[in-house]
């Protein structure tokens, strides 16, 4: 039974973006989007001034998708598989076996949090305790306008980045990010990134502008006795990593492995080694961010040998060892040296 304190499709601010882990995970869980559906994109392109650097996915194509639409085909699949559920339910609270609702208590074996960043099962189930968190602000638009481009691509201005996603033939989404919330704002973002500016002169906004927050949030537990955490609710990745979706989709299946064996330890272990790489991925692109100087040698390099860019991607999509991302790290610090 899944209870839920809105009705859908539920809208949230996000920058819809599925890369091609993200697309299998969704496979696999029963879900199938056809490309058009959305819109496809091939690779990631990090801009800074007039730097343009591209990657390919090593393998297939991520999908840009209103997450609306991604809402609807989730429901769709959870009702096939007999799930029961309760729209304009919030859960108030919750004890050793049960679940209050707004139309009454529900006794629960299994007590699973997936109630997003703010996680209030997260609170009530003393799983609060967090080794990191740190926050960002985000806003996010959507533009009638044909994608100019077949990437995911990355605007590195002074004091924010933006996420440019194509998600239909005629419609991009976008998010502005920054570590203040003043620079997080369309206006201020746009006078720091000139090009952007450009492409969108004209086009006219296809959604009401949303705020939100984006974290890096990584807890001690994410299980206690019979409760678990799932999604934003177990800890986040910033979302400039294009992560959060495949992560929670991840961390399912990982908790029915351990629902079927009585033990959420074993899903404590996965839902760690799961968040690794993110986490590091996600560590860099902010510190990336703050580093305007060395951001801009690190592109430099990458322009000048763009498979080293490949790679880096291949490695955050999941394609690589510690060993790979290692050579990897050191070819970077080599050509650093060149440029
Ligand atoms: C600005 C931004 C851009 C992003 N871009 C991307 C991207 O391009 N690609 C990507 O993969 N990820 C992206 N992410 C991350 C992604 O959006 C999240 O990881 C994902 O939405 C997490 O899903 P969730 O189900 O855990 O939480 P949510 O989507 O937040 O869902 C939580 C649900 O819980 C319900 N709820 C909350 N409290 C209660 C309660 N008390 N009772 C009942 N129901 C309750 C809410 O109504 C909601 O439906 C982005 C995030 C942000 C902030």
């Amino acid at each position: 039974m899944v209870a839920d304190g809105a009705a859908p499709p539920i809208e949230k601010p996000c920058g819809e973006g599925m890369m091609p882990e993200t697309l299998a995970a969704l496979r696999a869980l029963g879900v199938e989007i056809s490309p058009g559906e959305g819109q496809k994109f091939r690779g990631i392109c990090f801009v800074q001034e007039d730097a343009r650097v591209f990657a390919d996915f090593p393998q297939g194509q991520g999908i840009g998708l209103r997450r609306r639409l991604l809402h609807e085909r989730l429901v769709a699949r959870a009702e096939e598989c007999g799930v029961q559920l309760l729209w304009k339910t919030p859960v108030s609270g919750i004890d050793a076996e049960s679940v209050q609702l707004s139309c009454g208590k529900v006794h629960a074996r299994w007590i699973i949090g997936t109630d997003g960043q703010g996680s209030r099962v997260r609170r009530w189930s003393g799983l609060e305790a967090a080794k990191r968190s740190t926050q960002r602000h985000a806003t996010r638009r959507h533009y009638r306008v044909k994608p100019w481009s077949n990437y995911v691509e990355i605007y590195w201005g002074s004091h924010a980045q933006a996420y440019v996603t194509p998600i239909g033939g005629e419609e991009v989404c976008i998010v502005i990010m920054s570590e203040w919330a003043e620079h997080a704002s369309f206006d201020r973002a746009l006078r720091e990134l000139p090009e952007l500016k450009e492409q969108l002169a004209g086009a006219e906004l296809s959604s009401r502008e949303r705020g939100a927050v984006t974290s890096t949030h990584l807890l001690h537990n994410v299980q206690r006795r019979n409760v678990a955490l799932v999604g934003d609710a177990s800890g986040s990745v910033d979302a400039i990593t294009g992560e959060g979706l495949r992560l929670a989709f991840r961390q399912a299946f990982a908790l029915g492995d351990s629902l079927v064996v009585s033990d959420l330890r074993h899903y404590e272990q996965v839902h760690r080694e799961l968040a690794r790489r993110p986490m590091l991925m996600g560590n860099l692109m902010l510190w990336l961010g703050r580093n305007p100087r060395i951001r801009g040698r690190v592109i430099r390099a990458l322009q000048s040998k763009p498979d080293l860019f490949a790679r880096l991607l291949a490695t955050h999509v999941g394609h690589g060892t510690s060993a790979e991302l290692l050579s990897t790290g050191a070819l970077l610090g080599w050509r650093l040296l060149a440029v």
